[in-house]
């Protein structure tokens, strides 16, 4: 029967597809289908694991008994221990991988949920919770199984545009979509900000986010069309809606084709004032994007995506050997390149974070705070960057710094850096620009140790709008209050960027903000000459320069940021 669900329209364009559902977040297992002949293999790594999770347990079971251990731990172990050998959980995923071909963690989660179905059913309330103690079996074994293989997968003959259902994705599963034919996903959990909404965006894939129910509504390979500019997901339509659709997507790939005309074009506004257009990559393979779009740079290298979906740091070697790869792509053109944003919703289990959750990890070691907190990490990333530096037009962008002393001390760090390459004789630009990303409003507001100490600013408005408001990005209960056009987040914005003129310092937006063409008028009149986006939205945001006048602009923009009623804030910037 067809349904709708609304959420949040968090990348724009639709697709039409078929359900490929992925389990619930704490199973976000790899999905796919194994070969007859590699039967016998996946059963062995499946009783490896096992054997493994045995091993644990028995350790545990040892610790357990040490005098002033709590006398739970023992019988908790001992009830995991029984479930670990119990036919139910050891031998029946085996059949299944036998009769269905399908990867050890898909089998385990499969007999998981039938296991956890049926005692969901037990009317005794202290057998029904023992469904937890599977689950916490369970999820021991996966975590040994994921960490030999934690990537998601198409099965080798799928014809068929897929749609990824999951009830979350993080930004480490949603990376993964750029290696995948993956024609755009749907979750029940996240904000318009997250990471995996960036990233969703960065990939140009239509998606829906916060659609709560749509995991357990769905099932696999379910007839879906996501409308990601409205926020709708359609399940099973009908033949008059798909058809509709259809038209539609048909129509949207004809204006984005249009819209490439404007590659060539100069970013220059109607009363000849120049802007600079830069782009924000996350990995390396997106040069290709932004040569496509004849980007002005790159204002925002997320690196952290490199420390992702895999189980070691990056070396010092192999980040130099990325951060190089895209200072000779872009050919002499800046390629802005910031320093690990690891913590929040971007965990990497090389950094041990998935398992060492904060208690509120927006506002705990994210970023610069846990740069400077692991020295090793950051000098050789540092040393990464300066030495790439000698290939290209690199800048140091430094995340989350809010306070006079971290500005020093991440000074303090590149000069050691650098100092270590001299004693080398390894060459690299002495005279690298240093920047601050301004995204706390602290630092907006009291902007003198970065205009003074610092060579360009970087507005990022995703975090400068969640810190401002105190809601969490990635919480969909609160999406209704991320609002960029509250009366303090364009005063701050509009600070910032006069504050930065009138010092002569250099200033960008590089947070969502600066692609959303709706808003680039906005921003033109708060006098921002500098924006960095993804790829993707760049021509549309270009569009919108190429028939501006600023002077104009500004003096609009002055009489909104005097206006404090955010009805009429949102008329005004629609008239703009
Ligand atoms: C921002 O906060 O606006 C930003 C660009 O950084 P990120 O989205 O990676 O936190
Ligand atoms: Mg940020």
């Amino acid at each position: 029967m067809p349904f709708s669900l609304h959420g949040l329209a968090v990348s724009q364009g639709i697709a039409i597809g078929r359900a490929h559902l992925i389990s619930h977040a704490t199973f976000e297992v790899a999905h796919y289908t194994i070969r007859e002949r590699d039967v016998g293999q996946e059963i062995e790594r499946f009783e490896a694991a096992l054997a493994a999770v045995r091993n644990d347990l028995t350790v545990l079971h040892a610790d357990a008994l040490a005098p002033g251990a709590p006398s739970e731990l023992s019988a908790l172990v001992h009830v995991h221990a029984m479930f670990l050998d119990d036919p139910m959980l050891a031998e029946t995923p085996k059949e299944l991988i036998r009769a269905r071909l399908c990867n050890a963690e898909w089998a385990l989660v499969q007999q998981m949920q039938q296991l956890a179905a049926q005692f969901d059913e037990i009317d005794d309330s202290y057998l029904r919770e023992r469904k937890h103690d599977i689950v916490q079996v369970v999820e021991r074994v996966l975590r040994v199984l994921l960490g030999k293989s934690r990537r998601l997968t198409r099965k080798g003959n799928d014809k068929d545009e897929l749609i990824v259902v999951a009830h979350d994705l993080s930004p480490a599963d949603t990376i993964q979509f750029k290696n995948l034919k993956i024609a755009g996903f749907v979750t029940d959990l996240g904000g318009a900000t997250s990471h995996t909404a960036i990233v969703a965006r960065s990939l140009a894939i239509p998606a829906v986010v916060g659609l709560h129910h749509a995991r357990p509504l769905i099932n696999e390979n379910d007839q879906l069309i996501v409308d990601g500019t409205r926020g709708v997901l359609m399940v099973n339509p009908d033949a008059r809606v798909l058809e509709e659709y259809r038209l539609r997507k048909r129509e949207l790939e004809l204006v984005r084709s249009k819209l490439k005309r404007l590659k060539t074009a100069r970013a220059t506004t109607l009363d000849n004032i120049d802007v600079s257009l830069q782009a924000n990559i996350e990995l390396p393979q997106d040069i290709a994007q932004v040569k496509e779009v004849s980007a002005d740079g790159v204002g925002l290298f997320r690196t952290e995506f490199l420390f992702m979906n895999r189980d070691t740091l990056p070396t010092e070697e192999e980040q130099f050997e990325a951060y190089k790869a895209v200072a000779k792509a872009l050919a002499g053109k800046p390629v802005t390149i910031r320093t690990l944003d690891i913590g929040a919703d971007k965990t990497a289990r090389a950094i041990g974070q998935s398992s060492r959750q904060a208690p509120n990890p927006a506002l705990g070691l994210r970023a610069i705070r846990y740069c400077l907190a692991e020295p090793q990490i950051f000098l050789a990333q540092l040393r990464a960057m300066l030495r790439a530096s000698h290939f290209g037009k690199i800048q140091i962008l430094v995340p989350m710094l809010a306070h006079q002393h971290e500005i020093e001390q991440t000074l303090a760090m590149i000069e050691v850096a650098k100092q270590q390459l001299r004693e080398k004789r390894i060459k690299f630009d002495e005279n690298v620009p240093v920047g601050g990303m301004i995204e706390i409003p602290a630092a907006a507001l009291a902007l003198g140790p970065f205009l003074k100490r610092l060579q360009f600013l970087s507005i990022g408005t995703n975090d400068l709008i969640q810190y401002t408001l105190a809601i969490d990005r990635t919480d969909e209960s609160v999406s209704h209050l991320y609002d960029p056009l509250h009366p303090a987040v364009l005063r701050l914005l509009a600070m910032v960027i006069q504050t930065a003129h009138k010092a002569e310092m250099p200033v960008a937006v590089c947070g969502e903000l600066a692609g959303d063409p709706k808003l680039c008028r906005l921003l033109l009149g708060m006098g921002l000459r500098q924006f960095s986006m993804h790829p993707s939205q760049l021509l549309e945001v270009k569009q919108q320069i190429v028939m501006a006048d600023t002077e104009q602009l500004e003096a609009k923009v002055a009489r909104i940021l005097r206006c404090d009623d955010p009805e009429r804030i949102r008329e005004q910037v629609e008239r703009l």
